[in-house]
């Protein structure tokens, strides 16, 4: 098997602007976050590069994104620029977030909610997360403006998936994304990081009970081959497949926003971009993914298990995966 990445156009740009946050979430991967925000000149240096490339989209994330004190200056450009954008947010400063909407009104925020409930929620994310995030969502689907709710399948989660769907409905959003954890110190020391068996059986309920509301909700779970016929990651992973690029909040090409900042080292980091442009790191990206792809050919059988969860396999090839529970990326 071989993905001929020759062809693939680059069709979004997903910016992490800050390693800043109001919350300090459990399960939080971005243990080694910048307390700085990437400066808004490279940014709109970066969005003007990735508009040439033909990117025609901005994911902004974080941290928390509208922590960024320029963040409605960052949206003014990619406004200016004729791109759309999505926001990755906490839901915590809706005022942010309406001023983010008068300047342009992306094609969706996603926010996240850790539980359905304030108790298992902020259990999470802390003391008051769940009403601000619900208050933000009734907000947003009062005015209209497509919103989603994202809950990562913690333990405190996994017991709450049906009570998430009728949350989720409830609130009159669009979509309900369900992600893998990733394991952190923190989470296993919490002993919230669910085994490998509780996740395959959570996926499948999830993947059962969703067929139920597909009329009323979108729902879906990312870090999972699951709903891709156990496709290798190199066929479905918008970032292996170049169609997306990622820069973290130290102004770096990484291989994906999923992996910045995630302990133990930086090798997700392809090249720092304060002097080269996103074109001249091209090469480089496209080399370490060739690099990853023989190193996965090498491995894979196509109806594995084993590798159903990619996000692991791609922390475990890059070191950078903490292992005290073996079998939970298997
Ligand atoms: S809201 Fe997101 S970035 Fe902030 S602490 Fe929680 S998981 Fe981390
Ligand atoms: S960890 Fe790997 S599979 Fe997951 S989003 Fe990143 S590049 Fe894609």
């Amino acid at each position: 098997m071989c993905i001929d990445m020759s062809s693939t156009r680059i069709r979004r740009i997903g910016i992490l602007v800050t390693g800043e946050c109001n919350l300090h979430c459990l399960h939080c991967l971005q243990s080694l976050r910048a307390t700085t925000c990437l400066d808004s000149s490279i940014i709109f240096r970066l969005l003007q590069e990735a508009n040439e490339l033909g990117a025609e989209e901005v994911l902004l994330s974080g941290g928390e994104p509208t922590v960024h004190p320029q963040i409605l200056r960052i949206i003014g450009h990619i406004k200016d620029l004729g791109m759309k954008y999505s926001m990755n947010t906490n839901g915590q400063n809706f005022k942010a977030l309406l001023q983010a909407c008068s300047i342009l009104p992306p094609s969706h925020f996603t926010v996240s909610l850790d539980g359905a409930t304030q108790d298992s929620n902020d259990a999470i994310r802390g003391p008051g997360a769940f009403s601000k995030a619900v208050f933000t969502l009734r907000l947003m689907g009062s005015l209209g403006q497509k919103a989603r709710i994202q809950s990562v399948l913690t333990k405190n989660v996994i017991p709450e998936i049906q009570k998430m769907i009728q949350l989720a409905i409830n609130l009159g959003i669009d979509g309900l994304v369900f992600a893998v954890p990733m394991p952190t110190e923190r989470l296993i020391s919490m002993n919230l990081l669910p085994t490998a068996r509780e996740i395959h059986l959570a996926i499948s309920k999830i993947t059962t009970i969703r067929r139920q509301y597909s009329s009323e909700l979108s729902i879906a779970v990312y870090g999972t081959m699951t709903n891709h016929a156990r496709l290798s990651p190199f066929e479905v992973c918008d970032n292996l497949r170049m169609r997306e690029l990622s820069v973290d909040w130290h102004g770096n090409l990484v291989l994906c926003c999923q992996l910045a900042g995630y302990p133990y080292n930086e090798n997700e980091v392809i090249a720092s971009l304060f002097n080269k442009s996103l074109r001249d790191c091209l090469l480089p990206l496209r080399s370490r993914i060739v690099a990853m792809q023989a190193c996965f050919n090498s491995v894979f059988t196509r109806g594995s298990v084993k590798y159903s969860t990619p996000c692991l396999w791609c922390a475990r090839t890059l070191d950078k995966y903490w292992e005290p529970n073996s079998n939970y990326a298997k």
